[in-house]
């Protein structure tokens, strides 16, 4: 979940080119943060407790430097349990991503050590340093590596070298000119180079002034170096004029929407296809991406006439028994390293099923794993919270149930209105409107939001929004089951924003409305026309099915206003991390 990032090349300032590193990573989530250069007298280390923020490291100058940021799993948060970890004669330091499963077997047979943390990567320090006795670190850590079981990434440095090796945790490694790096994702190495190397799992690769050389990691053998190009530009990954990712994401999803209508029509056209002559499709997602499947499952249903099942990625390995070969998985991962959706689609690719993909990284283990695969495009996502790759999701799924409806033009047409109606509602008049409504309800413990059809699981995405970034308890319900129960909770001034698009859900949730209206609530109307039951309107033009785009951006907004009137950072949620990588 955390971050790794490792230089080694022409420049002695690795100290600064790592913690740099380590400041692109920042968005991903984590507790405390860590250092090491060799300096030539040996290791030097700093780590610290908290945030990044506008740290420096004093450290000597160096050509090899190795950087972390832990989000903790095994141990408290602490300085001593940050990473890097040294081993007991401070000659080699370990960096690590992921759970040692077996650490407390494997530290009790290495107690002769003296431990100083309470983390499992500990031990694969001490690991190591027992067997660099006879081996070199390469076939040293390759040994290690293998006695350990999980999903882990990890990257030892010793001297000049740095040595890395991977299961089930991403690692990328950068070629840049006399310069290499190495780290867990790839936005912090664009920086630097767009040449990239993803590693696989079961792969190691030693890195040195020299260069980049990738090995198997149980026989050691050298596998030919398979450099991709990213194609995402850099200043994508930094904030230009906008206080916050999260804003500025919001910000970038006309470009998005507008780059999915010009170029993805061929893929489109292949995967709607596929989904045709499957026997069976199952949309997965977790979080966010789960809300984009749901919205998928009523896109599909009612564009396309066609039953898909929707699952939660956590969920979906308990109901996988009736996969078969002819069932196509449809995983939905902004990251593609979502753990609950890596293994769920091994899972079904062990029955046999086809597995395709809708991801926003080049490389990532979705990406590699699945059989048909459509890159979102979203370019870089650096807020914790997804906005522009939940969009980019929609705007795919889409399309995809137009052209399985066989009404390719007209699903065109519709999200080209859409796309005009997100850019009317990022004008500034209207964006104000929202931050209006969030100075009003900014100090409210509760705020639930309904929706029906195809605005339930918008309503869900707006809630998760909310509860994310500004820790208001937030709750997206379907409108139907408002007097199921959900009633009992609306007292006098909770704030309830209903989505009242004009569809055939409109009736229905107005009569909600008045429901929650007459027990004391405070209406907040999403909708095309203002009516009596709102204490307040916020205007959303009608685009048909592309009320799931538009809705989805108020939400994104009224979010990320309640977050900063309530000073929280929206870019860093508390416990949070960008991508889920453990269980
Ligand atoms: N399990 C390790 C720890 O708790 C690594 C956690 C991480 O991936 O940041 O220190």
């Amino acid at each position: 979940m955390c971050g790794i990032f490792g230089y080694v090349g022409k420049r002695n300032n690795a100290a600064e080119i790592v913690l740099e590193g380590l400041k692109n990573l920042e968005y991903r989530g984590y507790d405390s943060w860590g250092v090491v250069v060799e300096g030539g007298e040996g290791l030097t280390v700093e780590k610290k407790v908290g945030k990044i923020g506008e740290a420096k490291v004093s450290l000597p100058s160096s050509n090899v430097g190795l950087g972390h940021t832990r989000w903790a799993t095994h141990g408290g948060v602490s300085v001593e349990n940050a990473h890097p970890h040294l081993d007991c004669t401070k000659t080699l330091a370990v960096v690590h991503n992921g759970i040692v499963e077996n650490f407390s077997k494997l530290r009790k047979e290495l107690k002769k050590h003296e431990f100083v943390s309470e983390t499992d990567t500990e031990v694969i320090v001490h690991l190591v340093e027992d067997l660099i006795q006879t081996k070199t670190l390469s076939e040293a850590l390759r040994e290690a590596f293998r006695k350990i079981v999980g999903l882990n990434a990890v990257v030892s440095l010793k001297g000049n070298q740095l040595v890395v090796a991977r299961n089930g945790s991403p690692l990328v490694l950068g070629l840049g000119e006399g310069e290499f790096f190495v780290s867990s994702d790839a936005s912090a190495i664009l920086p630097h180079t767009k040449e990239v190397v993803f590693l696989e799992d079961n792969q190691a690769a030693v890195l040195d002034a020299g260069g980049i050389k990738v090995l198997d990691l149980s026989s050691g053998q050298e596998i030919r170096l398979k450099a991709q190009k990213l194609d995402w530009k850099s200043e994508q990954a930094n904030l230009g004029q906008y206080p916050h990712f999260m804003i500025k994401e919001i910000y970038e999803q006309p470009k998005v929407i507008e780059n999915i209508v010009k170029t993805s029509e061929k893929q489109v056209e292949e995967l709607a296809d596929l989904i045709q002559r499957s026997y069976g499709t199952f949309l997965v997602g977790c979080g966010t991406a789960a809300h984009a499947a749901l919205v998928g499952q009523y896109l599909f249903s009612r564009v396309a006439r066609r039953h898909v099942n929707f699952n939660v990625g956590s969920e979906f390995g308990y109901l996988e028994h009736f996969l078969t070969p002819k069932s196509l998985v449809l995983a939905l991962s902004q990251s593609g390293e979502t753990i609950d959706i890596i293994d769920s689609i091994k899972n079904a690719q062990n029955k046999g099923a086809r597995v395709a993909s809708l991801t926003n990284v080049l490389g990532s283990t979705l990406y590699r794993m699945s059989d048909y695969k459509i890159l979102l495009g979203a370019g870089p996502e650096k807020s914790v919270c997804a906005t522009k790759s939940f969009t980019a999701k929609i705007a795919l799924l889409f399309l995809l149930s137009f052209a399985l409806g066989g009404r390719k033009r007209e699903g065109k047409e519709v999200l080209e209105q859409t796309l005009k109606e997100v850019k009317r509602l990022l004008r500034e008049e209207n964006v104000k409107a929202v931050e209006k409504l969030a100075d009003k309800i900014k100090d409210k413990e509760h705020l639930y939001i309904v929706g029906r059809g195809l605005s339930y699981p918008v309503s869900l995405e707006a809630a998760l929004k909310v509860k994310e970034v500004s820790y208001i308890h937030a709750e997206g319900f379907a409108g139907g089951e408002l007097k199921h129960g959900v009633i009992a909770l609306i007292e006098k001034g909770t704030p309830c924003v209903v989505f009242a698009p004009r569809d055939e859900t409109y009736g229905a949730i107005i009569s909600g409305a008045m429901e929650m209206k007459a027990r004391g609530g405070y209406i907040i109307g999403i909708s095309f026309e203002d009516h009596e039951v709102f204490d307040n309107w916020l205007k959303v033009e009608d685009t048909g099915d592309g009320s799931a785009v538009t809705n989805s951006v108020v939400g994104q907004l009224l979010a990320y206003f309640l977050a900063v009137k309530r000073g929280c950072d929206p870019d860093k949620p508390r416990n949070l991390a960008k991508s889920v990588t453990v269980k």
